[in-house]
C-alpha cells in the first residue's frame, strides 16, 4: 500500500510511528517468475529468519497458495513454527542437525540437511530407535567451506551405502559461494564437484542454486532450486540491475516540523549543522526499529548518509539516527509542504531497498532481516488484506 493510500485510509489514525507494507502479490509474482526461469525444476521457498523479516505466516501461506510445497528454514525452531502453519509441507532445515536434538526434528516432521558424518550417525541412531527409516537431506561441501560433508567423509558415505542405512535420503544439496558474480570461477568449480556427487545418488532430488544461482543458467538448476532474496524483492546480484519486483515498503510518520537557526546543530554528537535558517522534520522511528544507524549523516566524518522521499521531493537524513527518531532536512521544500502526521518514504519506489542497503554499507538481505517488530505491518494481495501490529 503506497503512502498516499495509507494516509487516506483508516490506518491514518493508527497510533503507529511507521508502516511496513508487504505486497504478497509481488511476492507470488517473483515466485512464479523463478518457476518460469527454472522450468522443469521444483521451486522451494526459503523462509528462514521470519521469511527474511517479512513475516513467516503470511509469506508461507502465500507461497503455499502459489503452489510451493517444499520450504527451507535455518533452524528446527523455525521449522516447528512453519509446521504449525503448513501441516503438509516438506520442510528442510538448512543448518543441519543440532547435537542431541534429533527427537525435536522428528517430532515436527522436519528433514535436516545432514552436514557431517556425526549428524548422519545421530539421525541413523534415532531411526534405529524408531524402527523405521527417517527422511533427511544430505548437504555436501563443494567450495563454500561452510557447512557440508567434505573430503574423506563424503567419499566414505558414497562408497559405503551401509553408512546411510536407516536414512531415507530425499535431497542431495550444496550451496554456491559466489553466484552473485556470474563470472566467478568458483561457480563452475562447484557445479562440477556437485555433478560428481549427484551422480552417486541416482534418483534423489538434487539442488544447488539459490536466487542468484537460478540466473546462472539451466545447468545450475538440477531438480530443485532454493530462492530466498529474489522472492522478497532484494537484488541477488552485485553490480547488476535487480530483476525482481519490490515487495516491501516502509513509511515513517512525521512527529513534528521545527525551525532551526543558522549555526545550530541537530541530534546526538552535533553531527548536523544548519548552514542557514533550516526546517527539520522528525520521523517516529529509528535504529530501535531495525533501521540502520549507518544511514545517519555526520559532517565531521564527511559521511553523507541516506535520504527519504516526502511530498514529492527527496530530503536528506540530518545527523545521527537515534533509537526512536530520525531527523530529516526539509529546508528545500516549500513551507507547509511537510506537516505533522505526514508520511515519509524510507523504502519504496523512490528510495529502493538496494539504495538503502548500499548507503548503509550492507546488502538487501540484512536490511530485510532487520525489519523490526515495532512497525505496523500491512499485508496486501494474495487474497489477503490484513494488518498485524
Ligand atoms: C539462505 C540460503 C538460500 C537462499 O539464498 P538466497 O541468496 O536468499 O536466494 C539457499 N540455500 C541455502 C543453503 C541458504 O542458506
Amino acid at each position: 500500500m503506497p503512502a498516499q493510500d495509507i494516509a487516506s485510509s483508516a490506518l491514518a489514525s493508527a497510533p503507529a510511528g511507521a508502516f511496513l507494507t508487504i505486497d504478497l502479490d509481488a511476492l507470488v509474482a517473483n515466485y512464479l517468475a523463478i518457476r518460469e526461469l527454472a522450468k522443469g525444476s521444483e521451486v522451494a521457498g526459503v523462509v528462514k529468519a521470519r521469511a527474511y523479516g517479512l513475516g513467516l505466516a503470511p509469506v508461507a501461506r502465500a507461497l503455499w497458495g502459489a503452489g510451493c510445497r517444499t520450504f527451507c528454514v535455518a533452524t528446527a525452531g523455525e521449522g516447528a513454527t512453519l509446521r504449525g502453519l503448513l501441516p503438509d509441507a516438506t520442510i528442510y532445515i538448512l543448518s543441519g542437525l543440532i547435537a542431541g536434538a534429533a527427537d525435536a526434528y522428528e517430532a515436527h516432521g522436519l528433514r535436516p540437511c545432514l552436514s557431517s558424518l556425526a549428524e548422519v550417525e545421530e539421525w541413523r541412531a534415532l531411526a534405529k530407535r524408531r524402527g523405521r527409516p527417517l527422511s533427511a537431506g544430505l548437504q555436501f561441501e563443494t567450495g563454500l567451506n561452510r557447512l557440508g560433508i567434505a573430503g574423506r567423509e563424503a567419499e566414505r558415505l558414497i562408497s559405503t551405502p551401509e553408512a546411510l542405512s536407516g536414512v531415507d535420503v530425499t535431497l542431495v544439496m550444496s550451496h554456491l559461494g559466489c553466484a552473485d558474480e556470474a563470472d566467478h570461477p568458483l561457480n563452475r568449480h562447484q557445479l562440477e564437484r556437485f555433478r560428481a556427487i549427484r551422480d552417486a545418488f541416482p534418483g534423489v532430488t538434487a539442488s544447488l542454486a539459490n536466487s542468484a544461482g537460478v540466473h546462472l543458467g539451466a545447468e545450475y538448476h538440477f531438480d530443485l532450486v532454493r530462492p530466498g532474496i529474489a522472492l522478497y524483492g532484494g537484488n541477488p546480484f552485485t553490480g547488476r540491475a535487480n530483476p525482481c519486483r519490490p515487495v516491501v515498503g516502509l513509511q515513517g510518520r512525521i512527529l513534528d516540523v521545527r525551525e532551526v537557526a543558522s549555526g545550530e546543530t541537530v541530534g546526538y554528537g552535533a553531527a548536523f549543522e544548519a548552514k542557514g535558517p533550516s526546517r527539520i522534520a522528525v520521523i517516529a522511528m529509528g535504529y530501535g526499529d531495525g533501521f540502520f544507524r549507518a544511514l545517519g549523516s555526520d559532517r565531521q566524518r564527511s559521511h553523507v548518509g541516506g535520504r527519504v522521499h516526502i511530498a514529492g521531493h527527496y530530503a536528506p537524513i540530518a545527523g545521527r539516527i537515534s533509537m526512536d527518531l530520525i531527523s530529516i532536512d526539509v529546508t528545500e521544500l516549500s513551507e507547509g509542504a511537510v506537516r505533522r502526521g505526514d508520511l515519509a518514504e524510507l523504502i519504496g519506489p523512490h528510495v529502493t531497498l538496494d539504495e538503502v542497503a548500499t548507503r548503509a554499507g550492507t546488502i538487501g538481505y540484512e536490511v530485510l532481516t532487520n525489519l523490526g517488530d515495532r512497525y505496523k505491518r500491512i499485508y496486501t494481495g494474495a487474497g489477503c488484506s490484513t494488518t498485524e501490529s
